[in-house]
């Protein structure tokens, strides 16, 4: 038995999407399971689509998630360069070996011509497939061709034969010879493409299991067909289904975010995206659907892909977050905080852990770290910069004769004379609330909204405590100067 050699080749053409993310958990799992071996490459053969910093933003991200690897980029081994676009010898060499075979040939034709029978073939109501020319041209053609800066390709010589593939996933596969062209393998600039730089970094660096994205199964006979030309034996595959959003379309950035790096900032766990995620296109066999990764590395098992395609079901990670956030314990959830602060402009004092801990305790419940945002946001801000909410100033102050500005009226005096201890202020409110006859609602609201200009935060004594006396006295001020214009 073979050991499993998987691994994980993202283009850095962008963030780390959901779908990538996906490909790369189930690759860990699979290599965690098995004993086997996880590798990292970068395809960044694409230059046209390369994103400056891309590189960087997937490590990050993968290691935010907790997905780690055993070798390739930022880790090393002895199959490196593990970067494509350090490689570029290794694949023109290549590429010489099939042309010499004869198994590959230069052609010359341009974007223009290309697109013109294109064009012919859609007028016809066919599906364009390039035609080999009768003649082909010789090396020295093609020398005197990139001389004159005209563009020569190189293009496999396909057999024209049916190409079946077994995937783990979706069963045999069959490709007829009569839909294969003869792909382009090397592009007019001496760059290789996707298809050939993918076999022979698979090939060389010892990769024997591929999983990945359902959109590849499509290509996979070209990968095959250039395997079988240079004598190396077929991997096995595993492609993952569609990856939907809830209307059934192919999950997009139309619906929101997609990428992992939004997610951390909108203030998820990685645990809950991990577990999230794991769901998608894989199941356990039964009702159970929360994992932690440790978990995962254990319950995952290949046979228990399906080739439906996945929901990407908002809610149910939302729900999924906030379990884990409630399952936490607070010096985790406060390293995923402090996460959350240094990628995201809040007004909290970022440096004082304090200050975070008790953030953390008086938003219990949570669902993200945003929710702590919004609804602690404003104690933080500058007094004049609190923003009175309308509809609260309406409802909660003006509304009955002005009832609520009578309270905080009232409240300012009593508040303006009490010692700033939790117990003593818990005290004033319940004597006031005793004394008027009235619910605590009727006099926290008022204060609330005085204080941060909506309805909505900690609880009422919390909020007095984490504002201080001063700030707490000039905000209630502020307000009811408001009353008066
Ligand atoms: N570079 C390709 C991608 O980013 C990898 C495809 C594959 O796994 O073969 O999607």
């Amino acid at each position: 038995m073979v050991d499993i050699k998987t691994r994980f080749a993202p283009s850095p053409t962008g963030q780390l999407h959901v779908g990538s993310a996906r490909t790369a958990l189930f690759c860990h799992l699979l290599a965690r399971k098995m004993g086997g071996m996880l590798l990292l490459r970068i395809e960044d053969t694409d230059r046209a689509r390369h994103v400056e910093g891309a590189v960087e933003r997937i490590v990050d991200d993968l290691k935010w998630l907790g997905i780690d690897w055993d070798e390739g980029a930022g880790v090393g081994g002895d199959k490196g360069p593990y970067v494509q676009s350090q490689r570029l010898g290794i694949y023109t060499k290549h590429v010489e070996k099939l042309l010499d075979a004869g198994l590959a040939y230069y052609a010359f034709e341009t974007a223009e011509q290309l697109a013109g029978l294109r064009q012919t073939a859609e007028a016809e109501k066919r599906s364009f497939i390039y035609r080999r020319p009768d003649s082909l041209p010789t090396r020295g053609q093609a020398e005197a061709v990139k001389a004159e800066g005209r563009p020569a390709v190189v293009r496999f010589k396909t057999p024209g034969e049916d190409v079946a593939i077994h995937d783990e996933v979706y069963g045999v596969v069959t490709v007829p010879g009569d839909q294969q062209d003869d792909f382009i393998i090397m592009k007019a600039d001496g760059w290789p493409t996707y298809h050939l730089a993918n076999v022979v970094d698979d090939a060389l660096m010892g990769v024997n299991f591929i999983v990945r994205g359902q959109e590849f199964l499509g290509q996979t006979w070209r990968h095959k067909l250039l395997r079988d030309a240079f004598g190396w034996p077929e991997p096995r595959y595993a492609h993952l289904p569609l990856i939907m959003d809830m209307k059934g379309r192919k999950l997009s950035k139309r619906d929101g975010d997609v990428d992992i790096l939004s997610f951390r900032k909108a203030g998820y766990l990685p645990e809950a995206m991990i577990n999230f995620i794991a769901l998608l296109g894989w199941s356990p066999g039964n009702d159970r659907e929360r994992f932690s990764l440790e978990e995962l590395r254990e319950a995952f098992d290949i046979d228990r892909l399906n080739k439906t395609n996945a929901k990407f079901d908002r809610d149910k990670l939302l729900a999924f977050n906030t379990a884990a956030i409630a399952e936490a314990d607070e010096d985790r959830l406060l390293v995923a905080f402090e996460d959350y602060l240094s990628l995201n402009e809040t007004p909290f004092p970022a440096g004082d852990t304090a200050m975070l801990r008790r953030l953390l305790q008086v938003n219990k419940g949570f669902r993200t770290f945003a929710d702590i945002v919004s609804k602690s946001g404003s104690l933080f801000v500058a007094d004049d910069a609190v923003e009175y909410n309308g509809k609260a100033v309406e409802k909660v102050l003006a509304k009955n004769d002005g009832d609520g500005w009578a309270v905080l009226a009232e409240l300012r005096a009593l508040l303006g004379a009490c010692p700033w201890t939790g117990e003593a202020l818990e005290k004033l409110l319940g004597e006031f609330c005793t004394g008027r006859g009235l619910g605590m609602g009727k006099v926290a609201q008022p204060l609330r909204v005085a204080l941060t200009g909506g309805t909505i935060s900690p609880a009422i004594g919390e909020t007095l405590t984490l504002l201080g006396k001063d700030k707490t006295l000039s905000r209630i001020d502020r307000c009811l100067a408001l009353a008066r214009t």
